[in-house]
């Protein structure tokens, strides 16, 4: 089977200008051509801050840049009709679509309603500070812009377990409503991190659980995406994806693909939850990021022999979305820790080359971040392609040495040109033999990559000497794959 690459289609920092959906729309049969097979695009209904809101903070779910709410008709991504074209425009080109699902939170509320609340720690969200009181809390949703059209379900204070804000009082706090507990099966940072920000869903009310299968739903029938990104999840009881996914997969009778964000560097947390969702979904590799973010940082006295230690893609690699970077890791955001430019070819290599893992491309690394005048990564087209043609076959790690360290794929025989030898150093540079088997004696290989202009002959026992120079990654294959990819991607 062809190898399998996913794009985030959007960066923090895009212009608010509602023309996403068109460019994507555009770019599709470019994408298919660079080599990626599934796209994951940014929430595409109202968020609190209209055209400004990169869709986070969700206002309506149900309005897709429809209704004039929060100041606009279009998201700041286009309208309705014009994402529904960019989904077909991807799906025509071969591509499948995954949808940004928000389901934690609600945002800019229409009206405040009077509510008695529990003061929760910040720090510990199991301690309460003094006595229940009425505070004002924003949590009326009736969306009068649109008026019932789709669902006529409206929002109030029975539906959320605690907001930030008291309209009275004007005073920021963790609140937690009378006669709720935060959702069980949470991360337990902060004693109980179910909540995250705004007016948050209280996910042990059945009647919200119904409402947002009812809307998975009309949202699958409506835009037809193929899976989901789900947001969040180590602030949602666990076992609510497991039943709304489980719902939408029997309903639909699609095998929808999910990936979901539990934002955490330590592994046994994503093991533990997808162990409580029935291994369900997949999550993003946090954990490998932040080793490449890690290394990126310590200009070369990492010990690259534990670079995928720890790591999903290491531990539990059919549920693992691998990637370098996202929307929340680039400069300007609160989770700040975008791996340094020198090292993203040595993490791309990580990612696109090694067998464990579906790779999940970022928009600001493919395109660059303008706004932050970081450019666009060098070499990071020709490796998705790579990636498409010749990282197959079996895989033998070099993981031996303190700065240079590497791998093989062997090639598939269905797979013209394939195999691949691929050198990292994060320190000096170095040599290396490694093994790419009997079939390749007496081929000729290249670097691809890196530095390296000279040719490596495989001996007749199967092995090669490679090199690699410092701080970058050189990627060997055969000839006739290095001419190839000379004149492709030219
Ligand atoms: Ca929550
Ligand atoms: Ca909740």
């Amino acid at each position: 089977m062809k190898n399998e690459t996913l794009m985030q289609y959007f960066e923090w920092d895009l212009p608010a200008d509602g023309l996403l959906w068109k460019r994507c729309a555009a770019q599709a049969p470019k994408l298919k051509a660079l080599g990626i097979t599934k796209v994951w695009l940014p929430p595409a209904y109202k968020g609190m801050n209209g055209m400004n809101d990169v869709g986070y903070g969700v206002y309506d779910t149900y309005d897709l840049g429809e209704f004039e709410q929060k100041g606009t008709v279009s998201t700041k991504y286009g309208t309705r009709e014009e994402y529904l074209k960019a989904v077909k425009a991807l799906q025509k080109n071969g591509i499948e679509v995954l949808a940004d699902v928000v389901l934690n939170h609600m945002m800019g509320a229409d009206g405040c309603e009077r509510v008695n609340a529990l003061e929760t720690a910040e720090n510990n969200r199991n301690q309460s500070i003094g006595n229940i009181k009425e505070i004002s809390a924003w949590t009326i949703f009736n969306f009068p812009g649109r008026a019932g059209k789709y669902s006529d379900f409206t929002w109030n204070s029975s539906h959320f377990n605690g907001v930030d804000w008291d309209e009275a009082s004007k005073r920021k706090a963790v609140y937690l409503f009378e006669g709720k507990k935060w959702d069980a099966q949470t991360d337990e940072e902060k004693g109980n991190f179910d909540y995250l920000m705004g007016a948050d869903l209280d996910m042990e009310n059945a009647v919200v659980r119904s409402q947002l299968i009812k809307w998975g739903l009309w949202y699958e029938e409506t835009v037809g995406m193929d899976g989901f990104r789900l947001d969040a999840v180590k602030h949602i009881k666990a076992g609510f994806y497991k039943e709304w996914l489980d719902k939408i997969r029997e309903k639909t009778g699609k095998n929808m693909f999910a990936v979901a964000e539990y934002w955490h560097a330590d592994l046994r947390r994503l093991l533990r939850y997808l162990d409580s969702v029935d291994h369900c979904m997949s999550l993003f590799d946090v954990p490998m990021h932040f080793n490449f973010y890690n290394a990126s940082n310590q200009g070369g006295t990492y010990d690259m022999r534990y670079l995928l230690d720890n790591t999903l893609a290491e531990h539990r690699s059919d549920c693992a979305v691998t990637f370098v970077d996202n929307h929340d890791t680039q400069p300007g955001q609160a989770l700040c820790s975008f791996v340094q430019s020198w090292f993203k070819p040595l993490a791309y290599a990580c990612i696109l080359f090694r067998k464990e893992g579906l790779p999940c491309i970022f928009y600001g690394d493919l395109y660059g971040l303008p706004s932050h005048n970081i450019p666009p990564m060098v070499n990071l087209r020709k490796m998705i392609k790579i990636r498409e043609l010749y990282a197959y076959g079996e895989q033998k790690d070099y993981f031996d040495h303190e700065n240079v360290v590497g791998w093989v794929r062997m090639g598939a025989d269905e797979w013209e040109n394939s195999g691949m030898a691929v050198l990292l150093s994060d320190g000096p540079g170095g040599q290396k033999r490694m093994y790419m088997g009997k079939k390749f004696s007496g081929m000729e290989f290249k670097d691809v990559i890196g530095k390296c202009t000279e040719t490596v002959v495989i001996g007749e026992d199967g092995w090669g000497e490679f090199r690699v120079d410092g701080g970058s990654v050189s990627v060997w294959v055969s000839v006739a794959a290095y001419e190839y990819l000379e004149t492709e991607i030219a």
